[in-house]
C-alpha cells in the first residue's frame, strides 16, 4: 500500500495532477474538496454546513475532516494505495493523519509539494469558475493557506523527505516530472 500526499496552495493544480497520478499508478484519488462538494450537492447536513464555509473560502472544522479521512482510508483496504488531495490543511489534521497512518500500518508515504507564485494562483482561480472562485473567497483561501496550511510543510520537513515540484507549466510536462520522481 503506497500513499501520496499532494500538497500546495489553492489553484496550483493539485486536483488535476492527483487525477493523472491516480490513473497512472492505479491508486485511489481521494479529494476532500470533492467529498464536500458531493455532500453539498446531495444537501446532507454536512454538505449544507460545508457549502457555507467553502463559498467563503474558509476551512471546514478539523474534527469533521479528520473523521471523513479516517473513514475513507479505512474503507479502502483493497486498492494499491491512495493519493490524498486537499488534506491535511492544518497542523492538527497533519498530526491526526500521522496517527491514522500508524494505526493502519501505512508506512510508504510520500509528500509531493506543488508550488506557484500568488499572481499565477489568483489568475488560475479566477479563470476556473467554480462556485467558490470569486475574488473575496480566493483572497481568503490564499490568506488561510499562508497562515494555517503552509506551516504543515514544516511539520513534514521534520519527519519526511518532501518532494518539491514547480506547478507552473504544461500539465503533461509537470505530470511527467512527477511520475519520474515517484
Ligand atoms: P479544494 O477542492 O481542495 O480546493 O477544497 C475546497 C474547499 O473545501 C476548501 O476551500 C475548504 O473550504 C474545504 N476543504 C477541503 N479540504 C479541507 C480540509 N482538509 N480542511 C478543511 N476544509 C477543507
Amino acid at each position: 500500500m503506497q500513499g501520496i500526499i499532494i500538497f500546495g496552495p489553492p489553484g496550483v493544480g493539485k486536483g488535476t495532477q492527483a487525477q493523472l497520478i491516480s490513473e497512472r499508478l492505479k491508486i485511489y484519488h481521494f479529494s476532500t474538496g470533492e467529498i464536500l462538494r458531493d455532500a453539498a450537492l446531495k444537501g446532507t447536513e454536512l454538505g449544507i454546513k460545508a457549502k457555507a464555509l467553502m463559498d467563503e473560502g474558509r476551512l471546514v472544522p478539523d474534527e469533521i475532516m479528520i473523521g471523513i479521512v479516517k473513514d475513507a482510508l479505512s474503507n479502502n483496504g483493497n486498492s494499491n494505495g491512495f493519493i490524498l488531495d486537499g488534506f491535511p490543511r492544518t497542523i492538527e489534521q497533519a498530526k491526526a493523519l500521522t496517527l491514522i497512518f500508524d494505526e493502519f500500518g501505512f508506512k510508504d508515504i510520500k509528500i509531493l509539494y506543488l508550488t506557484a507564485d500568488d499572481d499565477e494562483l489568483t489568475r488560475r482561480l479566477m479563470n476556473r469558475g467554480r462556485s467558490d472562485d470569486n475574488i473575496q473567497s480566493i483572497l481568503t483561501r490564499l490568506h488561510i493557506y499562508k497562515n494555517t496550511t503552509a506551516p504543515v510543510i514544516d511539520y513534514y520537513k521534520r519527519i519526511k523527505n518532501v518532494i518539491y515540484i514547480n506547478g507552473v507549466g504544461e500539465i503533461e510536462e509537470i505530470n511527467k516530472k512527477i511520475i519520474e520522481i515517484l
